[in-house]
């Protein structure tokens, strides 16, 4: 019995848990998909709130340059490129026997500054937004101010009175703990047992205390939580329900607009932008479906990406549970070695606010992207964690169903031979050489059995 019914009466209700519950690769195409001036209001957040957290990173831009050199070549503003990538998307077409019309490019958010994935985005602007409330609110900042003056023995005093915790699978820990340590706070990272040991060892080398726990990502978060709640002058990182994570990953659609028209790429009804994100919990990939939204309406069409072994999100929205059910539930065991999702159980938030935005869901099983990883350094020689691969398939299971999700949507084969595929690759940089050359080992012997 699961959830006061039995296995059989889900598989008649929702036939899709079967391929599921069978670890099979399956695409759903949401049929409640909405346009955009319907559906854009579940949220409760408006393109003021982006605006809000655009404005804020603008305002930390002087202090991350100072702290973070790296990131001076773009004036303290973190952001990635995009390429396109034409060999790939010639290789991919041969693999999977299939014309893919429109140009494929990647977002390489596996190239952030700082911590090198997509949770440079969001986990670092809620520390910087964290940072930025007590400063006011302690008179040690006014909003006029350089923020230079962050970067300061005077500054790591007076954020060092002040704890932040977080329960994270690798990434988004790394990101927290390395911009709230630079800021002087006390940080702890509950790490779960998937977590890499070169993200443990290089987060303790930047001072952050980290806990271990041997169970899964929902464990640490709530270990996290429980600790946090006890203690008055320390913030919970809630990558579960943040807001702020949320509009941290939503300011990158402003980025992309103005990169896609410095590349001359337009995006309207007859030129669709397809993205494709890779998702844990889903606050990343929610986020950055709800700024694109905003910035170009109903001609952006946002799928997410999970592995097979852990679908929360897809089975989350198919099912209309959320998060009142989890992947275990099914006796999926939620291991992957796809790196920040190895989530079990998805953001209520994040899928009750998105599900009429979201066109659609598919899995990728690991030895799909180890082999799209090595196909990936073969074809444009680019080197990406597991888990950034996830959005590689994308552009052939939207190709494949013509009849039902494209002529639904209405997108004709004139409109498909205009559009714009994007993955977005949401890591991979900061992975030790030996760590990559395994992965890329594995990758190329399953690649070669085809
Ligand atoms: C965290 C993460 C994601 C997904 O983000 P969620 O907010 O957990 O959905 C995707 N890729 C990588 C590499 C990540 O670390």
């Amino acid at each position: 019995m699961i959830l006061g019914k039995p296995l059989e009466s889900w598989y008649a209700s929702y036939p899709l848990i079967r391929d599921l519950v069978a670890l099979q690769e399956t695409t759903w195409f949401n049929p409640g998909v909405a346009p955009v001036a319907q559906a854009i209001g579940d949220v409760g957040l408006t393109d003021a709130d982006v605006a809000d957290a655009s404005a804020r990173l603008a305002r930390f831009a002087s202090y991350l340059r100072r702290a973070f050199p790296e990131t001076a070549s773009s004036d303290g503003i973190i952001e990635s490129d995009i390429v396109p990538v034409p060999h790939l998307q010639q290789l991919l077409g041969e693999r999977y026997r299939q014309a893919l019309t429109g140009s494929l490019w990647l977002k390489r958010d596996s190239h952030l500054p700082i911590s090198g994935s997509i949770k440079a985005r969001g986990g670092i602007y809620e520390v910087l937004k964290h940072a930025e409330d007590l400063a006011l609110a302690e008179n040690f900042l006014t909003l006029e101010d350089d923020y230079a003056l962050l970067h300061s023995d005077k500054a790591r005093a007076f954020f060092g009175q002040y704890k932040i915790a977080v329960g994270s699978t690798g990434n988004l820990g790394m990101s927290i703990g390395i911009m709230g340590a630079a800021l002087g706070f006390q940080v702890t990272v509950h790490m779960s047992a998937d977590a890499r040991q070169w993200k443990k060892d290089k987060l303790r080398s930047h001072g952050v205390t980290v806990i271990e726990y041997a169970s899964d990502y929902s464990v640490a978060v709530a270990k996290g939580r429980e600790q946090a709640e006890a203690d008055p002058a320390c913030h919970f990182v809630d990558d579960e329900n943040s807001v702020n994570l949320f509009l941290g990953y939503a300011v990158a659609a402003e980025r992309l607009q103005q990169q896609l028209a410095a590349a001359r790429i337009t995006v309207d009804a007859q030129h669709p932008l397809f993205v494709y994100l890779p998702c844990g919990v889903g606050g990343a990939p929610g986020g950055v479906a709800f700024g694109l939204k905003l910035a170009f309406g109903d001609a952006v069409h946002c799928i997410f990406a999970e592995p097979t072994h852990s679908p929360c999100m897809m089975l989350g929205v198919y099912t209309g549970l959320h998060d009142e059910v989890s992947v275990q539930d099914f006796g999926i065991d939620n291991v992957t070695a796809a790196d920040g999702l190895a989530v079990g159980r998805a953001s209520g938030f994040v899928g009750k606010a998105m599900q009429r935005l979201l066109d659609g869901f598919y899995t990728v099983s690991d030895e799909h992207m180890y082999s799209l990883l090595a196909l990936m350094e073969r074809s444009e020689g680019m080197r990406l964690e597991p888990s950034a691969l996830a959005g590689v398939p994308g552009i052939a299971r939207v190709h494949a169903d013509q009849q039902g999700y494209l002529a639904r949507a209405g997108l004709d084969a004139p409109a498909m031979a205009n559009a714009t595929h994007l993955i977005w690759a949401t890591g991979g940089n900061m992975v030790p050489d030996d760590e990559m050359d395994a992965y890329l080992t594995k990758g190329r012997e399953l690649l070669a059995r085809g």
